[in-house]
């Protein structure tokens, strides 16, 4: 599985690291912006039945890895495949709720502060996820 679906993969556990085909290798998996034939090569390796392919990919999906190749997909690829999760999330919302965007949780709209910078008026965050990002910011002195 490499493209948009959903799988269920255990961020925590990052042993799978030490099983993929490039372990140890790092400079081949990170070409320059323009080096395609690094990028392919380097895409080869991982679809070259690489065992860890689907968690490899899923952790850089998930932990927003913007440079690389990670699961057998460069950059663009991963953004495309983020912006489409994002879309089915959100065509997954039943109409008059609304999801945070941290806990990703469906709530009703109540459960946001209102915000009139975004598009629904509503704070991206749900009240509860705001209130905790508002207390783990470092206080200005
Ligand atoms: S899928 Fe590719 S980048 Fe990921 S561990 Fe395997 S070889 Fe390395
Ligand atoms: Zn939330």
């Amino acid at each position: 599985m490499t493209g948009a679906a959903f799988k269920a993969v255990d961020l925590g556990d990052t042993a799978w690291r030490q099983r993929g085909f490039c372990s140890g290798e790092t400079e081949a998996f990170f070409p320059h912006r323009g080096e395609a034939r690094r990028a392919i090569a380097a895409k080869a390796v991982c679809l070259s039945g690489c065992p860890v392919i689907d968690e490899c990919l899923e952790f850089a999906l998930t932990n927003n890895e913007r440079f690389g190749v990670w699961g057998g997909k460069g950059e663009e690829e991963r953004r495309r495949i983020r912006r489409k999760r994002r879309q089915q999330l959100e065509a997954a919302v039943p109409a008059g709720m609304k999801r945070c965007s941290a806990c990703e949780l469906v709530k009703p709209p109540k459960d946001f502060h209102r915000d009139n910078s975004t598009h629904d008026g509503l704070n991206p965050r749900c009240a509860e996820c705001r209130t905790a990002y508002t207390a783990a910011r470092p206080k200005a002195s």
